[in-house]
């Protein structure tokens, strides 16, 4: 799977932050780990697409995300609004996050793949 492919299942139905036609040669670590489920067939991204975005569901995972994916997230650092020391209310996370925040909420994966996909 090539990352044009997870553009189609996670960055254009789900990152306000992706720019089509613009060059990025990194990944966030939240599209990493959901593209490995995909490939690892964990996940199929034809179910996910149809999910429905709402703040609660990354509320909700936020601090199981942020252990397994945002801290080791090169993003993190530097570029990521969501996780700088004093995010506005309403920045959402990247597509990679809120795609794995879907999965937990729907019960299709739980901690224990995040561990062992990080
Ligand atoms: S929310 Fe930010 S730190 Fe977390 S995976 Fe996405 S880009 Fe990386």
């Amino acid at each position: 799977m090539t990352k044009k492919d997870f553009k189609n299942y996670i960055c254009r139905p789900f990152c306000v932050f992706f720019k089509e036609g613009e060059k990025e040669e990194m990944a966030c670590r939240g599209a990493q780990i959901a593209e490995f489920l995909v490939n690892h067939k964990q996940v199929n991204p034809e179910k996910i697409i149809k999910f429905i975005k709402d703040p609660k569901i990354w509320e909700n995972q936020k601090a199981m995300l942020e252990k397994h994916v945002c801290l080791r997230c090169s993003f993190k650092a530097e570029d990521c609004d969501f996780q700088s020391s004093a995010p506005s209310r309403d920045v959402e996370p990247c597509g990679g996050f809120i795609f794995l925040a879907c999965l937990i909420e729907k019960n299709i994966i739980d901690e224990s793949v995040l561990e062992k996909a990080a």
